[in-house]
C-alpha cells in the first residue's frame, strides 16, 4: 500500500517513519521498516497495526542507519498480522523486499520453491518473490542486480518493491509494473515512496518510473534499466506539489 525508502548521508529511520505517516491517508493494516545496522546487518522491524505503534516497538533499538525503507501494507495475501508485514526476507536472511501489488503467479512459483527445500514464514505473495530472487541467486550466481530483473521476468501481475540486501549494502532496488513508484533526487541521496508526499519536504526532483522499469539506487549513482536488460535515460521532473508542514 505504502513505500519510502532512503538512502544518503542522513539517517534513514524517521525519514522513513515520517514518509508512512504522510501515507498514512491510504489505509492501511500493519507497518514495518528495514534498517542496516553499524555493522551492516539487515535489521527488520514490523507490527499489525498502526505506524505509532511500529514506533512503539522500535523506540529502545538503535535505528542508526542511513539506507533504511518502509512499508504500510493493505493485505491481500494472508491476514494483517505481524508475521504477513512487509519487508519479508529470504531464507538467507541477506535480502528483504517491501512490495505494493500482488503477484499473481505467486502459488505456482511458492510450489517450486518448497519442492526445493524454501521455508516460508509467512502466507504472502511477497515473500514468494523474494526467495525466487535468492533461489535465482544460488543457481546461476548472478549478482544481486541481475537476479532481481530475471526474477521480475517471471512474475505476473502489478508491484512497486523496493529490495535491500546484505551483500550490497549501499544500495536500494525498486521496481514497478502497474503500481506507481516515485524517486526523489538529493544531492548524495535518493528518496523513493508510491507516491511524492513523502518526498516533497527535501527535494522537488523527481523520477516517475514507468511499467518494467527497475532502479539501481546508490548514494551517488543512479542507473535504471528496463526489465528486458536495455539501459533507460531518467527524466527528471520538478514536483508542483506544496505541502503542509
Ligand atoms: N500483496 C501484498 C500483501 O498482501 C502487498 C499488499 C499491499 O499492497 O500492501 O502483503
Amino acid at each position: 500500500c505504502g513505500i519510502v525508502g532512503y538512502i544518503g548521508f542522513r539517517d534513514a529511520y524517521p525519514i522513513v517513519i515520517k514518509g508512512l505517516h504522510r501515507l498514512e491517508y491510504r489505509g492501511y493494516d500493519s507497518a514495518g521498516v528495514a534498517l542496516l545496522n553499524k555493522d551492516e546487518e539487515l535489521k527488520v522491524y514490523k507490527k499489525a497495526g498502526k505506524v505509532s505503534d511500529l514506533e512503539n516497538f522500535v523506540k529502545d533499538i538503535d535505528t542508526t542507519s542511513t539506507i533504511g525503507m518502509g512499508h504500510t501494507r493493505w493485505a491481500t495475501h494472508g491476514a494483517p498480522s505481524d508475521r504477513n508485514s512487509h519487508p519479508h526476507s529470504s531464507g538467507n536472511r541477506k535480502l528483504t523486499i517491501i512490495h505494493n501489488g500482488i503477484i499473481e503467479n505467486y502459488s505456482s512459483i511458492k510450489e517450486a520453491l518448497l519442492a526445493k527445500g524454501h521455508v516460508f514464514l509467512s502466507d504472502t505473495d511477497t515473500e514468494v518473490l523474494i526467495h525466487l530472487i535468492e533461489d535465482i541467486q544460488s543457481e546461476t550466481g548472478l549478482d544481486l542486480r541481475e537476479a532481481v530483473r530475471v526474477a521480475l521476468n517471471r512474475v505476473i501481475g502489478a508491484y512497486a518493491i523496493v529490495i535491500m540486501s546484505e551483500d550490497a549494502p549501499d544500495e536500494l532496488i525498486a521496481a514497478r509494473k502497474g503500481s506507481p513508484m516515485v524517486i526523489g533526487v538529493g544531492k548524495g541521496e535518493y528518496f523513493v515512496a508510491s507516491d511524492a508526499t513523502p518526498i516533497v519536504e527535501y527535494t522537488k526532483n523527481v523520477i516517475y518510473l514507468n511499467d518494467n522499469e527497475i532502479a539501481y539506487i546508490r548514494r551517488d549513482d543512479l542507473l535504471i534499466k528496463n526489465i528486458d536488460n536495455t539501459v533507460q535515460t531518467p527524466y527528471i521532473q520538478k514536483l508542483e506539489l506544496q505541502l503542509e508542514m
